[in-house]
């Protein structure tokens, strides 16, 4: 059987893992799903839920919830890694605004679906607090709620803090004040993405789990031991979609890796804060991200990693010594409250980054393809949006969803090799190298404003 994955959402799943048999012969079906993270599910989730009498496959390399969806910082958030003003290129005003107020619908209706579903992912709706903890940081923080005003968006959507307020909310070092938003909720994405899969399967979707897809043609999935006809097939592979044949330079892997502590006593909450579990970060350019789990635990992740050769995905890559160091040496600098508490769990995985970091969904009717991704680090509520849209695409209903602006976006190729390699790495040490700048000269980085339009978002 596959290894689970080292992770703390592994670690504390609410039902056993019992993998699904592996497909073993030829199918023909309405709909073939290959992946089995957020994406794969929800769509099929939707689907199965507007249409029972569809005839639904869920093809996937190792176990539902393998990737990201299983291991990721589960902070459910409005977050998307365009901004309003990209989305507005392609959709204008109006159509980057409906996608925000899309995304902001989509906490709420996973906290609905989890509750009527009665998945318990130990959801709680908090927003997220970023902090203002340099001279730049802060000025990129106003500039943000400024930003924010210009779109329409007020205090009730994004909000600045003063230090005061800020540190009532969590009481780390250096803070000279927040951005908070109230669009965000912490989840354990372990149980959501395997309370899904069971749920699915429940609707009548077939799972096959430990069922690596080689390689995804029109209407067709092949895989070593059967060939799944179907009239869509849908790709939700994100991270790992370079390992399939011809999809070798459609995302590029970036991976993000994750401590987590024990759990922690109420007197010791007491002292750090984040009373509503705030999901919290601040506003460095190599981003970070934290969680106060719903047993208390502390979760703290971020970017660091170096991209590998010809964007291999291997699970030595979901383990780097250096970078899970540093960010326990970061979390208790930040949080020196946490001095002295024992750190139990160190993982990392594979989030997918589009050339353009453009999230994007579709589907091409003539050859049937239909595919979802591209959200590197804001996965986690994008892929119900996803589900949805991709069931309106699917069934040929125009909805509002179908016209949102990523609605079909195509983002072009990322270059070949060794052009790719050296130019994600140079963008991943030039935002870690923006960050010391910054704390050095106390002035926004020279650094980051360079290198921004070659690597895009944040
Ligand atoms: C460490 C980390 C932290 C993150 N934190 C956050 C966060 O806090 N908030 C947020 O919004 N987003 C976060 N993200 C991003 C988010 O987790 C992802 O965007 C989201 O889970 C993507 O879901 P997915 O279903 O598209 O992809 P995945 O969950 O990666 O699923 C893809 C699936 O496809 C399967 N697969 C791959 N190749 C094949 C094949 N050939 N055949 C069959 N199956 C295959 C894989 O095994 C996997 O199960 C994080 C990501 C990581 C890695």
């Amino acid at each position: 059987m596959t290894r689970l994955p080292d992770s703390l959402w592994w670690d504390t799943l609410a039902e056993p893992v019992t993998p699904t048999a592996p497909l073993t012969e030829d199918l023909t079906v309405d709909v073939a799903i290959v992946g089995a993270g957020f994406t794969g599910l929800w769509t099929a989730y939707y689907l199965a839920k507007a249409r029972p009498d569809l005839r639904i496959v869920v093809l996937e390399k190792e176990l539902a919830g393998f990737g990201a969806s299983g291991r990721n910082g589960g902070w459910a958030s409005a977050l998307l890694p365009s901004s309003l003003a990209t989305l507005a290129h392609e959709g204008g005003r109006e159509g980057a605004l409906a996608l925000h107020a899309a995304m902001r619908a989509s906490v709420d209706e996973i906290i609905r679906v989890t509750e009527a579903e009665g998945i318990d992912a130990g959801i709680a709706k908090g927003g997220t607090l970023v902090l203002a903890r340099t001279a730049a940081q802060e000025r990129r923080a106003r500039a943000e709620v400024d930003d924010a005003r210009s779109w329409g968006r007020g205090p009730d959507e994004l909000a600045w803090l003063d230090a005061d307020q800020a540190r009532q909310r969590l009481a780390a070092t250096d803070v000279r004040g927040a951005t908070y938003t109230p669009d965000c909720a912490a989840i354990h994405p372990g149980r959501l993405v395997r309370g899904l899969a069971r749920i699915v399967q429940g609707l009548g979707v077939a799972l096959y789990e430990q069922t690596p897809v080689t390689r995804i043609a029109p209407h067709r999935v092949e895989t070593a031991n059967g060939t799944v006809s179907a009239d869509v097939v849908v790709r939700a592979t994100e991270g790992y979609t370079p390992t399939i044949a011809e999809l070798k330079r459609a995302v590029v892997p970036i991976h993000s890796l994750i401590v987590a502590t024990e759990p922690l006593p109420a007197s010791q909450w007491d002292e750090i804060g984040l009373a509503q579990r705030e999901t919290f970060s601040d506003h460095r350019h190599l981003v970070v991200y934290g969680q106060r789990t719903a047993d208390d635990r502390l979760v703290f992740g971020g970017r660091g990693a170096p991209y590998h050769l010809g964007s291999k995905v291997a699970p030595e890559h979901d383990s780097h010594p250096k970078v899970h160091e540093a960010l326990r040496t970061e979390i208790v600098a930040m949080l020196p409250q946490l001095t002295g508490v024992r750190f139990t769990h160190a993982w990392g995985g594979a989030l997918g980054v589009a050339r353009d970091w453009h999230a994007s969904v579709g589907l091409d009717r003539d050859s049937g393809l239909a595919w979802a991704g591209g959200y590197v680090g804001d996965g986690v509520t994008t892929t119900n949006l996803a589900g949805r849209t991709l069931r309106d695409l699917i069934l040929g209903e125009e909805t509002a969803l179908t016209a949102l602006p990523w609605v079909g976006h195509r983002s072009r190729r990322w270059e070949p090799e060794p052009l790719r390699w050296l130019g994600v790495n140079a963008g991943l040490r030039a935002m870690t190298a923006a960050d010391v700048e910054e704390r050095i000269t106390g002035r926004p980085s020279v650094v980051a404003r360079a290198m921004a339009p070659l690597i895009g978002g944040h």
